[in-house]
This record gives C-alpha cells, sequence and structure tokens, in this order.
C-alpha cells in the first residue's frame, strides 16, 4: 500500500541490561491525502518513531514502507536513505530552520533546484506554493524580516516543494496561536488532498488534536489507533 505502513515496529537502544525498548512493535497506516495526528507523553517514543520513519536512525526490526516502497524490512535497509530523506520526506520542524541568507523564493526553490530542475522551473514550483500558502507577497524577504506564522508556512512550502509522499511534521504548531496553528493544520490538510501526501503530526498541541480525523495514541512504546473529532477543518 502506498501511504506509510508501519508493521510490528521496533527500536531498542542499547543492549544486555541497559537496553531501553523505545518501540515494542508498532502499527500504524496512513493514506494518501490523510492527515494523522501522533500524540503521547514525553518519554512514549514519538522522536524515536519519527526518527526511524526520516530513516535518521535504524530500527531494530519489523517492517517500514513509505510511498510504496519498503525501506526496512527486520534488518534489510534500503540502500540509499539518502536519496530517500532527499526525494520522499518532507520535514516540518517546531522552528522553521530556514537559510537566513536565502530569501523566501530560493529557501522553497533549493530542493528542486538540487534535485535537477531548472533554476526557472523551480522558481516557478517555489511560487505556486507560496501563492497557496499565502505567503508569495514574502517571496523576496529575508526569513528574518517574516512573522513566525509566516516562517512556518514558508518552511511548509519547502517541506512539499519536491511532492514527497510523505510529510513528518514534528510539533509544528507548538510556537503559534491558535488561529494561525488552526491555519498551519488546515493548509497540511489542502496541501495533503491536493498532492496525494501521506502527513504524520506528532503534537501534543490541545488547540489542534481536536482536529484530527484519526489519532494515533502512543505509550511507552506501543501505539494505539483511535478516531479523532476532527474533518481536517475542510
Ligand atoms: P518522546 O519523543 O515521546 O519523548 P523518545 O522517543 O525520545 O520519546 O524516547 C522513548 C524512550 O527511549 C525513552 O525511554 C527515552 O529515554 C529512550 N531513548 C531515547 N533516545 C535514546 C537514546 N539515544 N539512547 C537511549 N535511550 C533513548
Ligand atoms: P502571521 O504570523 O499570521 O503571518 P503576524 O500578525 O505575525 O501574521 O504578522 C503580520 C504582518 O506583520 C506580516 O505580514 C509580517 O510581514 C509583519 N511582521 C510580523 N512580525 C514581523 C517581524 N518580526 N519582522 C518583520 N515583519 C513582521
Amino acid at each position: 500500500a502506498v501511504g506509510i505502513t508501519l508493521t510490528a515496529l521496533r527500536k531498542r537502544y542499547g543492549a544486555g541490561d541497559t537496553a531501553v525498548d523505545a518501540l515494542k512493535g508498532v502499527n500504524l497506516h496512513v493514506a494518501p491525502g490523510e492527515v494523522v495526528g501522533l500524540v503521547g507523553p514525553s518519554g512514549s517514543g514519538k522522536s524515536t518513531l519519527l526518527k526511524c520513519l526520516g530513516a535518521v536512525i535504524e530500527p531494530t526490526g519489523g517492517r517500514m514502507a513509505i510511498g510504496g516502497d519498503v525501506i526496512y524490512d527486520d534488518g534489510w535497509k534500503l540502500r540509499d536513505l539518502r536519496a530517500l530523506r532527499r526525494d520522499r520526506i518532507g520535514f516540518v520542524f517546531q522552528a522553521p530552520h530556514l537559510i537566513p541568507f536565502l530569501n523566501v523564493t530560493d529557501n522553497v526553490a533549493l530542493l528542486p533546484m538540487l534535485a535537477g530542475l531548472s533554476d526557472r522551473e523551480a522558481r516557478t514550483r517555489a511560487h505556486e506554493l507560496l501563492a497557496a500558502l499565502d505567503v508569495a507577497h514574502r517571496a523576496d524577504a529575508l526569513p528574518a524580516q517574516l512573522s513566525g506564522g509566516e516562517q512556518q508556512r514558508v518552511s511548509i512550502a519547502r517541506a512539499l516543494v519536491n511532492h514527497p509522499p510523505v510529510i513528518l511534521a514534528d510539533e509544528p504548531t507548538a510556537p503559534l496561536d491558535s488561529v494561525r496553528a488552526l491555519s498551519v493544520i488546515r493548509i497540511l490538510n489542502a496541501m495533503a488532498r491536493r498532492y496525494q501526501t501521506a502527513v504524520i503530526v506528532v503534537t501534543h498541541d490541545e488547540k489542534i488534536i481536536p482536529t484530527f480525523r484519526r489519532i494515533y495514541h502512543i505509550r511507552d512504546g506501543i501505539t494505539h489507533e483511535e478516531a479523532g473529532e476532527g474533518r481536517g477543518l475542510e
């Protein structure tokens, strides 16, 4: 299945007496076009799960498929994880991490340029997304000149610009007020539908938890799926 599928995913840190089983058999599926919440207390395994999905750390067992391809299966792993991260996964962080000396357009156009598009094509694509995210009027500004909400929208544009099948968002709304937090979720839903992206939002932001249709609760390395209250705010 395309989207994200995790089957009995395990992660153990260390070995012997001091080993920590951070993920104890996680099953999770996010369909293309779907935005799913991942919620859990501190120490429950959220960062470990995101790092496995982002191919930053290697799981200990189980299976991980992203965008239709198996990337990890019980010790076997895809060879080119760097290309996977670049082409298949868009990352949205709590703090935007924009490149300070590039203007908004080039912050977004950089990835498609690196992927081989001409500067012109890359900037055109960047502008389409900036317009969809309502920040096209800031195209020539430097990141430091933007408000927090604008910076976060630019970072979402950057995460989407290569049309990755998967977006991983780590507390994307934590520093935003309620109106802007809900706007970020509305945008993620619209973009997920438009580009058929599977989106996981790790959060404990009470402002946005009611918006998810489905939520995975994680506790002590185990996930439980629940129907959410939300309709993704369409
Ligand atoms: P969360 O993001 O939900 O706070 P983490 O994934 O960071 O949870 O942590 C899950 C468990 O794994 C915790 O018990 C934590 O102490 C442990 N852990 C996380 N990273 C490491 C590490 N690098 N080495 C050993 N234990 C770790
Ligand atoms: P939002 O966060 O929803 O984008 P704000 O109310 O924070 O909106 O900002 C409104 C306008 O004020 C923005 O369009 C932005 O250009 C400007 N602005 C806000 N904060 C800053 C800042 N720190 N530096 C420069 N301009 C800012």
